[in-house]
């Protein structure tokens, strides 16, 4: 009774990926790197390992990831975390999500997310007993109408839950509605959660997060992940910053979810974010590419590409294809068809929404992008079988 579909069930990603692995299809559902990051990050996981990094790390994280942490806050976006109370390692950004949300919602309390909404928020929120309200970004641009933001708060949001640049939808908020988060939260003294794990892969202009905002940072939650910026999603080392006293509560949740997360991982990963400005430029750059590559062949082959500005995905309406006016333009169906038909598999958009969100987003499927060029050009050319 949990999910957004009505039951805890097996994870969309799960579900087509094991089709796309069924089939041989080319897996454009699951967000993942068909490429691994830089060499000498992992040659500093085996070092670790051989370095005797083998046992638990501490609960907070080691202190050498917690300082690199603290400096990228600093040399990025000016903001000041200290390493030791504003800083928590936790397995993925999926746990910092999950010992957030547990740390401070429950029944009697709402959590305002933004719809379609990455698929572990609808669970955990369901899970820590609290009701899950929704301020809808409607294509083409996916940006939240500010009425209906405001609309949504009550004096029983007790967080609100951001993710940004977004998945699915690619949107980066714009500084208006960044803006009218903070001014709302502070009017209904909300806390501000901020999923920002695709903070390295904007494609117009540099990310903003939203605790540098006036205001903001005494009551923001910024969550984020090395899996994306370095290419190494298996390797699960995410982390929260905020003010000391919020990131206590979140580290009292996480030492019964996971007590501490892999530490050779943890290692690598604070070396890895010393690279220098060509190595984050480079992978927003070449991300950039992709994405040009893939809509290009998505257009040609009939869809509407809603382009993103940021993150792994772009959204595609299948509304004018032919084949899918047979299915009233279906995407959930499709998507379910894609593989077998023409092997290639995306992720349908509406099992990012609740009911009534899912109906308007039902044309919509979502393709990623972070795969070799080779890839994405095989999958432009079958997508151009369609027609
Ligand atoms: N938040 C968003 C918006 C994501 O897209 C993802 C995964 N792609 C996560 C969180 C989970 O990150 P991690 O793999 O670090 O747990
Ligand atoms: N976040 C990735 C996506 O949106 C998948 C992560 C997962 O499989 N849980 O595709």
């Amino acid at each position: 009774l949990l999910s957004t579909n009505g039951r805890l069930g097996v994870t969309i990603f799960e579900e087509i990926t094991t089709l796309a692995t069924r089939t041989g299809a080319l897996n454009l559902g699951q967000g993942f790197p068909d490429e691994d990051g830089p060499q000498e990050i992992k040659d500093r996981v085996k070092a670790a390992v051989d370095g005797g990094a083998n046992q638990y790390a501490p609960g907070r994280g080691i202190p050498e990831l917690r300082e690199a942490i603290s400096s990228h806050q600093k040399r990025f976006y000016s903001l000041a975390v200290d390493p030791e109370q504003e800083v928590l390692v936790t397995t993925g950004a999926t746990e910092a999500i999950a010992a957030t949300i547990l740390a401070f919602a429950s029944a009697g309390d709402e959590v305002l997310t933004f719809e379609p909404f990455y698929d572990s928020y609808g669970a955990m929120i369901g899970l820590s007993g609290a009701r899950h309200v929704t301020a809808p970004l409607n294509a083409p641009d996916f940006q939240v109408d500010l009425e209906t933001l405001e609309a949504a708060f009550s004096s029983r949001t007790r967080l609100v839950l951001l993710n940004n640049p977004h998945n699915p939808s690619g949107a980066v908020f714009s500084l208006e509605a960044l803006q009218k988060i903070v001014e709302l939260a502070t009017k209904y003294d909300a806390l501000i959660v901020s999923d920002e794990v695709y903070e390295h892969l904007t494609f117009d202009a540099p990310h903003r997060p939203i605790a540098t905002l006036p205001g903001a940072a005494e009551r923001t939650i910024t969550i984020s992940s090395a899996g994306k910026t370095f290419s190494f999603t298996g390797w699960k080392v995410g982390w929260a910053t905020g003010p000391a006293t919020l990131i206590a509560a979140v580290r009292t949740v996480k030492q019964f979810l996971t007590y501490s997360s892999g530490t050779p991982f943890q290692a690598a990963i604070a070396w890895g974010l010393g690279q220098n400005d060509e190595f984050y430029q480079g992978i927003a750059d070449s991300l950039r590419q992709k994405r040009d590559l893939l809509a290009n062949g998505l257009r040609e082959a009939g869809f509407t590409v809603h382009l993103p500005q940021g993150g792994y995905f772009i959204n595609a309406d299948v509304a004018p294809l032919s084949l899918a006016s047979a299915q009233e333009a279906d995407a959930a169906l499709l998507a379910r068809q894609l593989p077998e038909l023409i092997g290639v598999a995306a992720i349908p958009v509406s099992v990012f929404c609740h009911p009534e969100a899912a109906q308007r987003n039902r044309s919509l499927l979502r393709f990623a992008f972070c795969k070799k060029t080779e890839v994405l050009e095989e999958a432009a050319r079958r997508l151009g079988t369609l027609k």
